[in-house]
């Protein structure tokens, strides 16, 4: 059976698409409060940054429905008399979408705006720990005018992860899969989908390295890894997992950052001082304690934290500085995703570079350095989709996200955002003469 929301969708005119998409946009804004409220309490990040996730997600729905009204084909230079070459770009049509609970507004808004804007629909799965506030935004987007078969979304437990969205992987009409989430269900999607060679759009875990090298401005290079590591608590695919520091400057930076991060507030999300509220679930701080404990064992000296906080309840954990971390420590190959910070020593340049690089993953780096021929080099010889250059707050509407090597391929937000959502059709009209 053909699709039958996608073919109105995809003739609509962009300027129709488009005012679907800032009433929606309007209607996120509008209700900020209550989805602010909605996040912290399903997912525990503090109030003040649910309501900066809100404007963040929200921000994904403006900027592409901005991008909307410029879906530009090219008119190709006549290459034969009597014949006309053109690229138009199409939606793909059918595109799943499966997102991860650590940002349950942005990821999926992030998804479903640029699908929506360039004529897609949308099937989609939120993760299970976060099904509520992806369903509060469809809620919305209907009563923005999405039509009805556009925007649908299922919610599934853990176990029924795989079938519920196995026949979307089987089903020649589903053409795109874009998935946020772990490296190996990445893999699986993409393995499971080849049957019917879905485009992929994934974005999968990481390993941010996080240098600083003596000639750094210390003082903002302990800012930007305080922004960088601790939102959500360390639970973002993006924040420094291994922080490289020179050998000149490492006692002096490990001090001031186990200062900063002993001082930080670990509170439950509905506490207005909270700056750090409680992992996600059982599984996420049983990893944590585990790497901990690892790295301890193997050498670790704790400046700050390093333990769990059960007079809160059962899933906080202590912000943590670790230094004297080591290669042989399983922190320093796994995500931690959480407020962990193990401090690796090095000597020089290229070693630091070496150890950023020696690992499957590429998404996110960063360092700090005021030498600018170093920052020219060592921007350019890091293996990451992304790098903050003496910055730790990367994100934005405006920029491409996404990884290289086994961190996936494709980039959501900015200009390139709306590609991984159209195919370009040539058309070549002959006897015009
Ligand atoms: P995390 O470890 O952060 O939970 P996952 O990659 O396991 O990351 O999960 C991200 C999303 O992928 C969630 O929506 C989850 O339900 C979904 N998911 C997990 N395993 C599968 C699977 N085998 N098939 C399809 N979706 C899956």
């Amino acid at each position: 059976m053909p699709p039958r929301a996608f073919p109105a969708w995809r003739d609509a005119l962009p300027k129709d698409r488009v005012d679907v998409l800032h009433r929606w946009h309007a209607l996120m804004v509008e209700n900020a409060d209550a989805l602010d409220r909605l996040i912290s309490l399903e997912q525990g990040k503090p109030f003040a940054e649910g309501r900066g996730e809100v404007m963040y997600g929200a921000s994904y729905v403006a900027w592409f429905a901005d991008e909307a009204t410029r879906i530009y084909g090219d008119l190709i230079p006549q290459q034969q008399r009597g014949k006309r070459m053109s690229a138009i770009r199409e939606p793909v049509g059918i595109v799943a979408a499966i997102t991860p609970w650590n940002f349950p507004l942005a990821m999926i808004a992030r998804k479903i705006a640029p699908a929506l804007a360039a004529g897609c629909t949308v099937v989609g799965k939120p993760a299970e720990d976060t099904p509520l506030t992806a369903l509060a935004l469809v809620m919305l987007a209907h009563e923005a005018g999405v039509p009805t078969g556009v925007l649908n979304l299922i919610s599934a437990s853990r176990e029924n992860a795989v079938p519920a969205v196995a026949d979307w992987l089987a089903d020649s009409r589903v053409r795109k899969i874009t998935f946020t989430g772990s490296t190996p269900v990445g893999k699986y999607l993409a393995r499971e989908s080849a049957g019917t060679l879905k485009k992929l759009s994934l974005e999968l875990g990481g390993n941010a390295p996080f240098i600083v090298f003596d000639d750094a401005d210390l003082d903002a290079a302990v800012a930007g890894l305080l922004a960088s590591k601790f939102r959500n608590g360390g639970q973002t695919c993006v924040c420094p997992n291994r922080v490289y520091v020179q050998s000149g400057v490492y006692e002096r930076f490990a001090d001031l950052l186990a200062t900063r991060v002993a001082a930080l507030k670990v509170a439950p999300a509905t506490d207005p001082a909270a700056q750090i509220g409680p992992m996600i679930n059982a599984r996420a701080i049983d990893k944590i304690a585990r790497h901990v404990d690892d790295a301890v064992s193997r050498g670790a000296r704790v400046l700050t934290g390093g333990k769990r906080l059960p007079e809160l309840g059962p899933t906080y954990y202590a912000p943590t500085v670790l230094a004297d971390a080591t290669h042989d420590m399983q922190l320093s190959c796994e995500e931690t995703f959480g407020p962990v910070v193990p401090l690796f020593r090095f000597d020089d340049e290229a070693e630091a570079i070496r150890a950023a690089n020696d690992t499957p993953f590429g998404l996110a780096s960063y360092f700090y350095s005021q030498d600018v021929r170093r920052i020219d080099r060592v921007a350019r010889q890091l293996e990451a989709g992304i790098v903050g250059i003496n910055e730790g707050a990367l994100a934005s509407e405006a920029a491409p996200f996404g990884g290289v090597k086994e961190s996936g391929y494709g980039r959501e937000g900015s200009k390139y955002g709306l590609d991984d959502y159209l195919s370009i059709k040539y058309l070549c009209q002959g006897g015009l003469e």
